[in-house]
């Protein structure tokens, strides 16, 4: 290997950099891959979940061998005017069941925990300690960073995992019951049957500023909770701040955080669902482009990623727009009506919309019509400019 430790340096064992090692693994095992992570174990403490027709049959395949959940029977949605069952299969994945798979997948050398990356180059990776791992190419998934470049609101939640007692009864999950009271954004409740007797629920707002009160969400999934009768331990919880973006300058962003030779991937190289946040079916993709690319040398897959990341943020304007107009057209307590007329959309413009994938004809309905938020409101958000994605940890309220 003339002299390298790797073929490939992964810093980052988040979602992208795992699902970029995981497809390594199946795709080339000829290829030796290290992938490096500051935490304790892989994935950090997230639950990743995704529409069936988020991921092509290439991606589930390349996602089979870690545990998931997985609802044939559709999900539900709840407004405070409609509710529906819509029958798009939904899965959900915890951070522990992608530790394992990638355990048993990659070779035990592979993984490098409990390591910050201080430097990356085209030729390697600095450890804090000094440690040096040189690879022929070398990929940065280390996740976002809040920026000036772009700008936008903020998706917050805590989610929670509950074991009652007995049965709770419910067959598939509620990814918006937005029927709770509206409070300083969109808010819903998105709720999963893990088990008979286990329940994710998470408090989720579409706010102006990146500010989690964890001990009011915490309340507020009490009260969730105990109004449906789900009272029982609590054996997990998550929280996220996540950027919505609805604008920015994307080749300053892409310059300022460009290391020379490195190729970006995951919601750092701006991967994201602008208006959903999500990044699952971007990550798959991304990972199986990288096990494609395998073999190039790492400034020619820097590029490649760098274009490909380009091509993204121009294919995802249309929902920057939208997110301009969810967050600037209505009072923030009117919110949901943004989304509950979404609702009344076909099931399979909705399918493509999580996608990322929405057709001429899809944008061009969800446009027109009666238009859930005042039109001269709509308007003066597209012509206004929404603050930063910054936030300090002062941003979390224990
Ligand atoms: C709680 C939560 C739930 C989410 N749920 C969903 C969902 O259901 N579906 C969905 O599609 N999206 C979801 N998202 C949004 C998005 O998919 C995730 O944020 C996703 O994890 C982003 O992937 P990533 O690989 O870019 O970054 P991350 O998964 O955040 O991974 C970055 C990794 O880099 C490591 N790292 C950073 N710096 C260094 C360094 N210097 N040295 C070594 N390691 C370093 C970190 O420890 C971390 O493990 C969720 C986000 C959060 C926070």
């Amino acid at each position: 290997m003339n002299g390298r430790t790797c073929d490939l340096a992964i810093v980052g064992g988040g979602l992208s950099g795992s699902l970029a090692a995981l497809a390594l693994a199946r795709k080339r095992p000829d290829v030796s891959v290290r992938l490096i992570d500051a935490g304790e174990a892989i994935g950090g403490n997230h639950r990743w979940s995704w529409f069936g027709s988020d991921i092509s049959p290439e991606g589930a395949e390349l996602l089979s061998p870690i545990r998931q959940n997985v609802w044939e029977s559709g999900n539900d949605v709840a407004f405070p005017e409609h509710r529906r069952t819509l029958s798009t299969p939904y899965l959900s994945m915890s951070s522990p069941d992608l530790d394992t798979a990638l355990r048993r997948s990659l070779p035990d050398d592979a993984l490098v925990l409990r390591r910050r990356a201080t430097a990356l180059d085209a030729n390697g990776v600095t450890l804090e300690d000094g440690t040096r791992i040189n690879a022929r190419a070398v990929v940065d998934a280390r996740g976002f960073a809040p920026t000036q470049h772009l700008q936008g609101g903020w998706q917050v939640f805590m989610g929670r995992h509950i074991r009652l007692a007995g049965p709770h009864g419910l067959e598939r999950p509620t990814i918006m019951d937005a029927r709770v009271e509206q409070l300083g954004g969109y808010r819903f409740v998105y709720v999963l049957p893990l088990s008979a007797y286990e329940l994710f629920v998470e408090d989720t707002y579409y706010q102006d500023t990146p500010t989690l009160d964890c001990s009011a969400l915490s309340s507020r999934i009490d009260a969730y909770a105990s109004e449906h009768g789900w009272d029982g331990e609590i054996i997990g919880f998550e929280t996220g701040v996540l950027p919505v973006i609805t604008s920015g300058n994307f080749e300053r962003y892409q310059a300022l955080n460009r290391s020379h030779g490195v190729a970006r991937i995951g919601a750092g190289a701006g991967f994201t669902h602008p208006l959903t946040s999500y990044t699952m079916p971007f990550a798959v993709q991304c990972a199986l482009a990288i096990a494609a690319d395998a073999d190039l040398p790492g400034d020619q897959l820097a590029a490649k990623m760098e274009a490909r990341a380009r091509s993204h943020w121009d294919a995802m304007g249309f929902y920057r727009l939208l997110g301009s107009m969810l967050f600037g057209a209505a009072p923030p307590e009117q919110r949901v009506r943004v989304f509950q007329r979404f609702y009344r959309m076909p099931e399979d413009l909705i399918e493509r919309f999580y996608a990322g994938q929405s057709t001429m004809a899809d944008k061009t309905r969800l446009l027109i019509g009666r238009p859930p938020v005042p039109i001269f409101g709509a308007l003066h958000a597209l012509a206004s400019k929404r603050p930063s994605l910054i936030h300090t940890d002062e941003s979390k309220i224990a």
